[in-house]
């Protein structure tokens, strides 16, 4: 099939929908066009005065963005095709790309605007499901971390921590102390299974999104294919006619409707106890066992950081790890992982990161509240680059919560205790 070519489109068709630190979405609202009615347009974006030079040479063509080979390849391997949105690939125009920065940059949030820009030199882009417009309500929900990391290779100074408060939690009271916007949300309570503590969790995501004008990314409510904000009557009225019975936008009646019918959607779901399992299996050593195991192999110094001196796996290899995770990975013995296996852990905590990351869009399957259909967006790869940053952030978070003196009890309702780690000693 040919690629669809943006310039079949004019610019003003496209209006603004989110971004997150890497993609930028736009929702097609032209003349209706086979190949672009019902998409969104995903490009990616720029910090200014960087551009990726490697990738982007003008004489030679430009792969198709990654993202889309992931998900057919790799991602679909194991998440059912139900649940994730078709993308293809767009041609882009550099031209066009340069109207559509003047036109709908202004509509970015500032903060947005002043650390990047959508990147213009890209020949090519992605088209995706629009899972936003042509319903009256969407709502995106960033689960993050769904679980607890297992004793065996976190180092004595954090096993109690990193047990008790999960990762998001720790998280936000470092974000916070710098300055960030707070939430009570746990992902554990979203995770559970749990009808009161999903509520919980739910009400906490809309007291967030209330509370900070819109602007955390745990959640997102879109109506008529724009993103909703509590500052805004008409978002207002609309998600009331939606969610209430009596049209009311008093904010209490509102988020106990929200959390209701959010909770039974997630809870007759199957997608968040399968990204908690991908997330926990992929990440069976914690980024603490993953640098052990990193220093001892002999082909990396210590004085490196984690997975710096790794290449990025090709797509091969990617379709080889996915199989070995669904035929062999319950063989390996993660309790003393062997230094033959740490490209198999390496990549795995990258996937499990992909998983970390993503978001759920749910939309109703009707005009008002009933049952919803919920779709995994946002699964991009991650690189090995990425590995030693997490190592020192997971750090830095831990020695803060530590210094804190908080300790928030998250309860991982879906643990399967390891009842012995038995080669603990052998192996620090
Ligand atoms: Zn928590």
């Amino acid at each position: 099939m040919t690629p669809a070519l943006i310039t079949e489109t004019k610019p003003e068709d496209w209006t603004y929908v989110s971004e997150g630190g890497v993609t930028i979405v736009f929702l097609y609202r032209g003349p209706h066009n086979v190949q672009f009615s019902d998409h969104v347009l995903r490009l990616r974006k720029v910090a200014h005065g960087l551009s990726d030079s490697t990738l982007l040479g003008t004489n030679t063509e430009q792969p198709d963005d990654p993202m889309i080979a992931f998900q057919e390849n790799i991602i679909s391997k194991l998440v059912p095709s139900e649940f994730l949105p078709s993308l293809t690939v767009v041609v882009l125009d550099e031209v066009w790309l340069r109207s559509l920065v003047v036109l709908r940059d202004g509509d970015r949030p500032s903060k947005r605007r002043q650390t990047d820009q959508i990147d213009i030199r890209r020949k090519k882009g992605v088209l995706a499901t629009d899972l936003i417009g042509g319903t009256p309500i969407a709502i995106e929900i960033k689960p993050k971390w769904g679980f607890l990391p297992t004793e065996c290779h976190l180092s004595p100074e954090s096993v109690t921590l990193k047990t008790t408060t999960c990762r998001f939690c720790m998280h936000t009271s470092f974000r916070m102390e710098q300055g960030g916007i707070g939430t009570t949300y746990c992902p554990l309570d979203l995770f559970s299974r749990d009808e009161p503590r999903v509520r919980k969790a739910l009400g906490a995501l809309w007291a967030g999104w209330y509370e900070s004008g819109g602007s955390l990314n745990n959640l997102r409510l879109f109506v008529e294919g724009r993103m909703a904000k509590p500052d805004d009557d008409h978002s207002m009225q609309l998600l009331a006619h939606f969610f209430t019975t009596d049209e009311s936008t008093d904010i209490q009646n509102l988020r106990e409707s929200f959390t209701s019918a959010l909770a039974q959607a997630l809870l007759d779901s199957p997608i968040l106890p399968l990204l908690s399992t991908l997330q926990r299996t992929l990440d069976i050593l914690d980024v603490e066992g993953l640098s052990k195991l990193y220093t001892q192999t002999s082909s990396s110094s210590s004085c490196d950081g984690l997975g710096s001196s790794v290449p990025d796996p090709s797509m091969e290899e990617w379709k080889d790890f996915v199989e070995v995770y669904q035929s062999d990975h319950h063989s390996l013995d993660d309790t003393v992982p062997s230094p033959g296996h740490l490209r198999y852990y390496l990549m795995a905590y990258l996937l499990s990161a992909t998983f970390k990351d993503c978001s759920i869009i749910i939309r109703p399957k009707s005009a008002h509240v009933g049952s919803f259909d919920a779709t995994i967006i946002d699964m991009d790869i991650k690189s090995m680059d990425r590995l030693w940053k997490w190592e020192k952030l997971d750090r830095e978070i831990v020695e803060h919560y530590e210094n804190s003196g908080s300790q928030r009890r998250c309860i991982d309702s879906q643990r399967v205790r390891q009842a012995v780690c038995t080669q603990l000693s052998k192996w620090r």
